[in-house]
Parts: structure tokens; C-alpha cells; sequence
């Protein structure tokens, strides 16, 4: 009896607090989202987009962290909206701090200094937030069963119905990364971040499998300050549970680049997956109608819209505005073809 009883409390705990049932053919995937308590209802509309769209058809988990305990509320109203199970993690705090090396007092100086040189210059807690999503969140205990995630923020709306499974999409593909917004980033918020890629590279070498071509037009000597929107990821852990990015991360972290200057985890997620990824592992998702304020993905292809039941305007697509955008130079440098309907509204 006792043992069946402990088998029993093991189902259950296993089932989670909603009691969801797990769909066998699903893949080893999950959804994940950092957010503050304050975020709920930013988040609610973020879930309820993209389980309208995609979730209610397959019932994926979702993992939920914060450097703070999460409210009951806060519990309650997003586990009543995810049709798969929910987890809520706590990220311990030597993943949320500063570390030994930086010296906390120039750090200080420095946010104070960068506050109106640019977006969250005088911020530290979005530091923090840059160098967990950069070297840490796929280090947490709630993640370690998983190979894919599914990366949401409060404040998202998915506007197209994804009538397939990403993640099936993403293994049958042999795909790593998937993204839908590729841009430049302002050059002051990372001034010395190519100095320490490339410090990094001439003692470690350039793994022969990369695509370097996505981020210099000269072999690494310049970055050209390309990379995917990070708020938007598909992605196998894999490319970060790599001992090249555990070492590439460590080196970064260890130049006090996240605290001194202000690098976004996006850049350092695309060159450390580009630096050890070969341009076949990204994909392009084009038919995610996807946005983020203030920028928008949205098909200029008007039969895949109209099929897939999308809601966006495509005149404000970002992705086809060359002065802003990296996506015709990944088309360039990955040899892909231009989606139909291609920059239909760009003059
Ligand atoms: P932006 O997208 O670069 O403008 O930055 P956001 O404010 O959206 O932050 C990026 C992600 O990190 C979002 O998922 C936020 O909810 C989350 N985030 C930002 N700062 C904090 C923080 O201090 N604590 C927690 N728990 N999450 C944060
Ligand atoms: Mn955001």
C-alpha cells in the first residue's frame, strides 16, 4: 500500500499542479518565459496569442522564470491560460548578480553615465536580465530535460495560425535556430564586443563549421552588427549547452562587457551560435506573423497570409527594409530564396 501510494503521489506530481494530460507524440520541447510579476497581464496576452494560434493544438509545456518568487496571482491566471503544463522557476542568484570580477563600483558609474546614451543604459537589472538570456537560463534545473524552446516575452502577439509543429519542423529539418527578425544593433551599446569575439577566436580558432559570413564581410576582422531578435527564438539548447559557447560565454562574461558597456543577449546569441553554426541550421520562420513592439514580421506572400488566417498588416513588415534590417543579407549569405512577395510595399 505504502508503495502505491508514494507511485501514486510520484503520477501526480509528475501531471503538475494543472493536471494537464501529455500528449506522447509531442516533441522534447518547451516554452519559456523571463518575466517580473508586474508583467502578468502582458504576459496573459502573449499566452493567449499564441496558444489562439499554435498551443491549443499541441499543448506544450511552459516554463515560467524569475529572479523573484512569482506572486499566486501571477501562478493562477497563467497556468489557467497554458493548455500544456506550467512550471515556475526561481533563478538562483549567482546567475542574477554581479560576479567576483566586476567591479561593482565602476559598473555603477558606468549606468549612471550611459543612462540617456541609449535604451537602458542606466539599468541594472536589465543587465542582469542580458546575461542570464546570454549564458544562463538554459542552466536551469527546469530546462535540463528539454532540447528545444520556444523563447515568449510579455507583450507579443503571433498573428498567423502555425498549423504544424515547430519543433517536429525544427528536428526533421536539422535546423538549430529560428528566428523571424533579423536587424542591426546600435554599435554603442557593444563597443567592445568584437574586440573580445576576436581575442576569443585567436586563442580558441573558429570551429570549421560556422557562418561567419552572417556577421563579417571580412572574414571576422569587422562585425557588421547583424543578429536575430533574441525576444523571438526557436532553438535547440544544444547550441548552448556546447562546451564552445560554455567557454565562449565565460570569456565574454569575464571582459565585464554585460555590466561595463550594455551587450544585449541577442547579439551574443548570434555569434555564438553563428561562430559554431553553419548557415543551413538557421531558419527563417516567414510564416510566423510575429511582433514584438515596435517592429513587426508579417508575409508580403498574400495566398500564405490568407491560409494561414493572418491577422497583420504586411506593409509594415520590417524585414525587407535593407537600411534596417539584416534579412536580405541572410538570404544573401545563406543562399536563400526570396519569399514570394518579397518587399512588395518597400519604395
Ligand atoms: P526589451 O525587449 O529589450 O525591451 O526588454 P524587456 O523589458 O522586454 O525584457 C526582456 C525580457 O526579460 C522580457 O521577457 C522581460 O519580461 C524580462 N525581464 C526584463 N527585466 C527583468 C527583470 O528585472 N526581472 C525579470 N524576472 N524579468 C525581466
Ligand atoms: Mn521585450
Amino acid at each position: 500500500v505504502v508503495v502505491a501510494l508514494a507511485v501514486f503521489l510520484v503520477a501526480i506530481t509528475l501531471q503538475g499542479t494543472s493536471g494537464k494530460e501529455v500528449l506522447s507524440e509531442r516533441e522534447n520541447a518547451v516554452i519559456v518565459s523571463l518575466a517580473r510579476n508586474e508583467e502578468l497581464h502582458a504576459l496573459l496576452e502573449s499566452i493567449q496569442s499564441l496558444e489562439d494560434r499554435f498551443n491549443n493544438k499541441f499543448h506544450y509545456d511552459w516554463i515560467f522564470l524569475n529572479e523573484k518568487p512569482f506572486s499566486e496571482d501571477f501562478i493562477n491566471e497563467t497556468t489557467a491560460m497554458v493548455s500544456g503544463k506550467t512550471q515556475y522557476g526561481l533563478i538562483p542568484l549567482e546567475h542574477w548578480s554581479f560576479p567576483d570580477y566586476i567591479d561593482t563600483e565602476k559598473a555603477k558609474k558606468r549606468f549612471t553615465e550611459l543612462e540617456n546614451v541609449y535604451k537602458y543604459g542606466g539599468q541594472e537589472s536589465y543587465r542582469h536580465m542580458c546575461r542570464f538570456n546570454s549564458g544562463f537560463f538554459y542552466k536551469h534545473e527546469l530546462l535540463k530535460p528539454y532540447k528545444y524552446y520556444w523563447r515568449v516575452e510579455p507583450g507579443v502577439k503571433f498573428y498567423c495560425d502555425i498549423n504544424y509543429d515547430v519543433f517536429k519542423f525544427m528536428r526533421e529539418n536539422n535546423k538549430a535556430y529560428g528566428f523571424t527578425v533579423a536587424l542591426f544593433e546600435n554599435p554603442k551599446t557593444i563597443p567592445s564586443l568584437w574586440l573580445a569575439v576576436r581575442d576569443f577566436l585567436s586563442i580558441n580558432g573558429l570551429p570549421t563549421e560556422n557562418f561567419m559570413e552572417f556577421l563579417s564581410s571580412n572574414k571576422g576582422t569587422d562585425y557588421n552588427t547583424c543578429h536575430f531578435w533574441s525576444n523571438f527564438e526557436i532553438a535547440d539548447l544544444d547550441i548552448w549547452r556546447s562546451e564552445f559557447y560554455e567557454n565562449f560565454f565565460n570569456f565574454l562574461d569575464r571582459t565585464g562587457g554585460f555590466f561595463y558597456e550594455r551587450w544585449g543577449d541577442a547579439p551574443v546569441h548570434t555569434i555564438g551560435a553563428a561562430l559554431q553554426l553553419s548557415a543551413d541550421k538557421f531558419h527563417f520562420f516567414e510564416d510566423i506573423g510575429y511582433s514584438h513592439p515596435p517592429i513587426t514580421a508579417c508575409t508580403n506572400n498574400d495566398v500564405l497570409r490568407k491560409k494561414n488566417k493572418c491577422s497583420c498588416n504586411p506593409m509594415f513588415d520590417f524585414n525587407p527594409n535593407y537600411y534596417v534590417s539584416c534579412m536580405e543579407h541572410f538570404m544573401e549569405v545563406s543562399r536563400m530564396e526570396y519569399p514570394e512577395g518579397w518587399g512588395h510595399f518597400v519604395l
